[in-house]
């Protein structure tokens, strides 16, 4: 389902050239190439706490509307923007209107955190850090609105570059994640060097509960272990509720998944958070006079 498949290598370079006018990285661009382009977006995630049942977070997930290939989700033009060395400019993209996103919530009081996904040559790219302090301050937001997710495979290499890298972000107070647990291969080892706050159990290990006992036995000992670190566990891909009660039983903290809700676009994601929470709604809307 890569791009590839879309029309072969010219198929491919159309579509890395569009990219290229979406980024903004065409200044050549005119009215014409914007409407053949299409458009980049973020859907947010709730991420859903298990004792009280609060939004704490959103994930943030690019996807490209395309005016002749339609919604595309990030799977089928991640690798096409890795292989053209548009990885630094998508994830400047991704964290600008990640942070316009998040401010505003902050603003409005909502105390809804948001997760951006990093890719291996982020981490290897050591402006980076510096690039996020900017996009705080330009966006007037507090540390603490954003988190990273970083796969485990990522998290796992190590070159020293990276690990720079990630020690710059949890010096600045920044929460760090690792996505996709379980997946890679991963030496528990690893834990003890590097601070995360939070682990992703991959979706794969879910969908095991009630099934697959060997599934539910890494779950148990992963929050176990998580929790004598100090990290907290976000389940990834909950879709039901009897996998939520299982989840909550074993101490996961929070759940992600379309049970909650499938990703959505920003003002789909505040409505779907005030019907849910009506009084805290209310507080926002008096939140919102005072100010
Ligand atoms: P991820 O970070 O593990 O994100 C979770 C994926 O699981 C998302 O797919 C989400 O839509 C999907 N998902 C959430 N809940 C459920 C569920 O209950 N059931 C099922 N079947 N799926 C669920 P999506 O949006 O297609 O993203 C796929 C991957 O693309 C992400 O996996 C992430 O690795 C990558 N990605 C997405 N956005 C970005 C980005 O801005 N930058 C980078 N570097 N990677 C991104
Ligand atoms: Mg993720
Ligand atoms: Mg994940
Ligand atoms: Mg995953």
């Amino acid at each position: 389902h890569d791009a590839g498949a879309l029309g072969g290598v010219r198929g491919e370079l159309l579509l890395v050239e569009q990219l290229r006018v979406c980024l903004g990285l065409d200044t050549e661009a005119d009215a014409d190439d914007h409407l053949r382009a299409g458009n980049l977006l973020l859907h947010f995630q709730p991420q859903v706490r298990t004792d009280d049942g609060t939004v704490e977070g959103a994930e943030a997930l690019v996807r490209w509307q395309h005016p002749d290939h339609g919604l595309m989700p990030p799977l089928t033009f991640l690798g096409l923007v890795e292989r053209h060395g548009l990885m630094h400019a998508l994830t400047g993209w991704v964290l600008d209107e990640a942070l316009r996103v998040a401010s505003a919530w902050h603003r409005d009081g909502r105390g809804v955190r948001v997760a951006v996904n990093l890719s291996a040559t982020n981490l290897a790219n050591p402006a980076l850090p510096a690039r996020v302090s900017a996009l705080l301050h330009r966006h007037h937001a507090p540390v603490d609105v954003l988190a990273l997710e970083i796969t485990e495979t990522v998290a796992m290499e190590g070159s020293a570059g990276s690990l720079a890298v990630l020690r710059e972000f949890s010096e600045m107070g920044l929460s760090l994640s690792i996505d996709d647990f379980g997946t890679g291969y991963s030496s528990l080892g690893y834990f003890r060097q590097r601070e995360f706050d939070e682990v992703k159990l991959d979706r794969s290990f879910v969908t095991g509960i009630g099934t697959d006992p060997r599934a539910e036995a890494v779950i148990v000992s992963t929050i176990e272990l998580a929790h004598r670190l100090g990290a907290r566990v976000v389940a990834e891909g909950v879709e039901d509720e009897e996998t939520l009660r299982e989840l909550t039983r074993l101490g996961c903290d929070l759940v992600q998944g379309y049970l909650h809700s499938r990703p959505v676009p920003a003002a789909a994601f505040e409505r779907w958070c005030d019907q849910r929470s009506p009084s805290a709604a209310d507080d926002l809307a008096e939140h919102r006079v005072e100010e």
